[in-house]
């Protein structure tokens, strides 16, 4: 299928130093939605995805304070909470962006599930970490408490809770989404999918799901998705105009075209760094692998140039 998958990364979404009040969120969504309604309108399906870090971080924070008042839910409800928050956002900034871009197509959000394996090593060996920061005693009561693992952050000084981040097996939704999408969908909605990765579940022994303490990079997530509805793009968007060799050291260099063999020389050399530039790169070289056209890493500014071949990190299949 034609079509591209447009993520937004958390930063996409959030500018870092900010307080984070709705407000603020809604103005930094409208930066995006003129390029986002600008794409829509050159024809392709277009199907949004976003990051929830700063989201989760917040609701995180909320259940600690809040705790002895309104019992904390766990990780997989603030995923779900977030997939509801971020979707109304968008919902409520790309509509009047559709109308005066002359577009006629809704925006739907879809509560997006995506399965994880119980066997993932990941559970071993949590890495992610997520929520404030702690001092070394408050740490040890936690790590008793909650039977939380816990990590020393030596850059900033304090201990944070880390949770497991397996690698998504299957978008739960996909199937209904992928029907509809052939149904016509595609023509006139474009849907807002598995935010933040995708809810994290696994298979319970009778067939059902049930929730896990655990976050799914949303890159990953994302690429999982544009493979199950066979789109042809995968654009993620972030905060940086594009990957870049020497990131931040001398003979620093922007990457523009490249090709397949070679973003894969430059990611096995460790140019990218983990847990950030290098999920995007990884989940765009498995996106290419699966069978998708095109990859690219942009920033807002320079999303429709883009996807015109003329801005940002452009990655073809060799
Ligand atoms: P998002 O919230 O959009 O997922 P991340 O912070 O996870 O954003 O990833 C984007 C960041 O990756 C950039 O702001 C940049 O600081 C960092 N980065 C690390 N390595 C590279 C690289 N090789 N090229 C470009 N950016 C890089
Ligand atoms: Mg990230």
């Amino acid at each position: 299928m034609a079509g591209i998958l447009v993520a937004l990364g958390g930063n996409a979404l959030q500018r870092a130093g900010r307080s984070g009040t709705w407000t603020e969120a809604r103005a930094q969504m409208r930066r995006a939605v003129a390029t986002i309604a600008e794409i829509a309108r050159h024809g392709p399906e277009l199907v949004l995805s976003h990051g929830n870090g700063p989201q989760v971080g917040a609701l995180l924070l909320q259940n600690e304070l809040a705790g002895r008042e309104v019992p904390p839910r766990p990780m997989d409800v603030l995923g779900a909470e977030t997939q509801g928050q971020i979707g109304y956002l968008i919902q409520t900034e790309l509509t009047p962006a559709l109308r005066a871009a002359k577009v006629d197509r809704s925006v739907l959000t879809i509560v997006s599930r995506t399965e994880v394996s119980r066997k993932d090593p990941a559970f071993a060996n949590p890495t992610k970490p997520v929520g404030r920061y702690y001092s070394e005693a408050e740490a040890r009561v936690l790590r008793k408490q909650h039977d939380w693992a816990m990590q020393y952050d030596g850059a900033r000084g304090g201990w944070r809770r880390v949770v497991p981040s397996p690698r998504p097996v299957r978008w739960l939704e996909g199937p209904a989404v992928r029907h509809l999408m052939a149904a016509g969908l595609g023509q006139s909605w474009i849907p807002v999918v598995s935010g933040g990765g995708g809810i994290p579940v696994v298979r319970r022994p009778d067939g059902s799901y049930e929730g896990v303490e655990a976050v799914i990079d949303k890159d990953l997530g994302a690429s999982l998705v544009a493979r199950e509805l066979g789109l042809d793009t995968l654009a993620i968007v972030t905060d940086v105009a594009g990957a870049a060799v020497n990131f931040g050291k001398k003979g620093e260099r922007w990457l523009g075209e490249v090709t397949q063999d070679e973003l894969t020389r430059l990611h096995a050399r460790g140019e990218f760094a983990s847990g950030s530039m290098g999920p995007k790169v990884g989940a765009g070289l498995e996106f290419l692998k699966g069978g998708g056209r095109r990859f690219l890493i942009t920033d807002i500014p320079s999303l429709a140039r883009a996807v015109d071949g003329e801005a940002g990190t452009r990655v073809t299949r060799s």
